[in-house]
């Protein structure tokens, strides 16, 4: 399955090559009974003879043919016009009617494979030598004469027309399918929102006439449109209510809405529908619902006209929603597992491996800025005592509350990892050391009156802290001697006598 054309190609031949020979076969006998009969003169019976063979083999070639068919077009065109006018002004009366089978049977072969200017000019190249023909038989007598010469374009050309719109929507709804089934295989391997936007985007405007679409996600009482396109432009951060909207019935009820006249207020208890985006009013409107493990929302394309879409759109949504779902669905859990490989699962600050990861960035940006920036290395006092004393449950409970200590004295932009066990490291971007220190002081100040309650303890002390402060690029400027410096201060805090901050 390559191309469409070479698809509907071998579907026309399966159906229509083995009927249409048959079709001939009869169609040769027939003929081959009434020339015994007939009593015509030898030449006339030579020429409808040909002119059997003539359009037989139009039927035939261009079945058979088909879709190869290009370069010798034209001469099969003017012969086999030649051999239905011929035909059509010998045939006898009493089988006029096989004129009307022939002339359908090659307009439907040759739509399959000549251009309309094609079959335009092999009607009337038919035509003109019916004319010919019956004016050298005197066949022109009266109006039904006259009548039956020119119902055979006129059917032909009715005929050509149905046949080239079928074949056109066969084609443009297998276009859509094939577009549905790329975007579908690129949403299945995609592990980013962003991307699936763009594949889902790509879908809409590709398969549907909307002038609206939009791919929203439940977040709490309210919809986030991720992404909303309205009328030539997208629209970013835009919100509705769940409740009371088109939107929100559709989640609730988790089932597709499909309202195409607008002009008519929907009868949906409590639902107004409202305007988002340009101030028009869509008059068609269809919402699919999507719930998965990790999300929740709905996929909406709408119009300005009333009557839009169709059942068949319907249904295309469907499909789409259910594989952006599935997309969205995988992105998220593909972000918390990568969360959870950067996240230390006690304390829910970055890990070891992660934290130098930023370390390493902030380093970076903190050398491209030509700014300062200080690291505070943090131990715990004497922790293995205070475990062995009140528990390790106990000693859990710490750890946490100090992170959550530390992140009261930090800004958005400072990171904090655990280094190991008792033992974190901080990374205060665009801070010189003595604005540092000031940030180790607070912490060990406020340590000093804390308290924990866990299970039978209560109210027992927090231990001190330790910290060991260094500036990049003045005192170090690489990213291991950073560390390096901060972990020796840290231990000659230690050394003098713990609860200490050096410098
Ligand atoms: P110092 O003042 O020299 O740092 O003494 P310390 O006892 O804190 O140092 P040491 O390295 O000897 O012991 C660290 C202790 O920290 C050992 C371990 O029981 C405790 N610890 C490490 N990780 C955890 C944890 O996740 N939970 C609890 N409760 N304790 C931990
Ligand atoms: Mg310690
Ligand atoms: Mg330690």
């Amino acid at each position: 399955m390559s191309s469409p054309k070479i698809i509907s190609g071998k579907a026309y031949r399966r159906v229509l090559v083995p009927g249409v020979f048959l079709a001939v076969v009869i169609f040769l006998l027939v003929v081959a009974l009434v020339l015994i009969v007939e009593q015509n003169s030898l030449r006339q019976n030579i020429l409808f003879y040909i002119s059997v063979a003539g359009s037989s083999y139009g039927l035939l070639v261009a079945l058979f043919r088909y879709p190869t068919w290009e370069n010798e077009s034209w001469v099969h065109v003017v012969l086999v016009g030649i051999s239905l006018g011929i035909f059509a002004s010998l045939v006898p009366d009493y089988i006029f009617f096989t004129i009307y089978i022939l002339y359908v049977l090659n307009m439907i072969s040759a739509v399959l494979s000549f251009s309309v200017v094609q079959i335009h000019t092999m009607v009337a190249i038919a035509f003109l030598f019916h004319l010919y023909g019956y004016a050298q038989l005197n066949k022109l007598a009266d109006l039904r004469d006259w009548l039956f010469l020119l119902s055979l374009p006129s059917l032909s050309l009715v005929v050509a027309e149905i046949v080239h719109r079928l074949q056109k929507t066969i084609n443009d709804n297998f276009m859509q399918i094939e577009m549905i089934n790329k975007i579908s295989r690129k949403l299945s391997s995609s592990l980013d929102e962003n991307e699936v936007h763009t594949w889902f985007k790509e879908a809409i405007q590709n398969v549907f006439d909307a002038d609206t679409y939009y791919l929203a996600l439940v977040n709490g009482d309210y919809l986030d449109l991720g992404l909303f396109y309205d009328d030539g432009k997208y629209y970013h951060a835009v919100h509705l209510p769940l409740e009371g909207t088109l939107g929100g019935w559709t989640i609730k009820n988790q089932q597709t809405l499909f309202l195409n006249d607008l002009r008519v207020e929907p009868q949906l208890d409590g639902v107004k529908t409202r305007l988002v985006g340009k101030e028009k009013a869509s008059l068609s409107w269809l919402g699919v619902p999507f719930q998965t493990e990790h999300v929740t929302g709905l996929t909406g394309i709408a119009s300005y006209d009333p009557l839009a879409f169709t059942q068949r759109d319907v249904e295309l949504l469907e499909s789409l929603t259910q594989q952006a779902a599935l997309a969205l669905n995988n992105a998220r859990q593909h972000k918390l597992v990568v969360k959870q490989t950067r996240i230390d699962s006690l304390t829910q600050v970055y890990n070891h491996g992660y934290f130098l990861e930023r370390l390493s960035e902030d380093i970076f940006m903190a050398q491209a800025d030509n700014v300062p920036l200080s690291i505070i290395m943090l131990d715990v006092d004497f922790f293995k005592k205070y475990n062995d004393m009140y528990g390790h449950l106990v000693g859990d409970e710490v750890l946490m509350l100090m992170v959550k200590t530390i992140k009261r004295f930090i800004k958005e932009r400072d990171s904090i990892g655990r280094w190991g066990g008792e033992e974190f490291v901080i990374s205060l971007p665009k801070t010189s050391l003595e604005e540092a220190k000031l940030v180790a002081k607070r912490i060990q100040e406020t340590l000093e009156t804390m308290h924990v309650s866990v299970l039978t303890h209560r109210d027992i002390p927090v231990p001190t802290v330790s910290q060991g402060i260094a500036e990049y690029p003045r005192e170090a400027d690489k990213l291991f001697e950073l560390v390096d410096l901060a972990d020796q201060r840290l231990y000659i805090a230690k050394e003098r006598g713990r609860n200490q901050i050096e410098p």
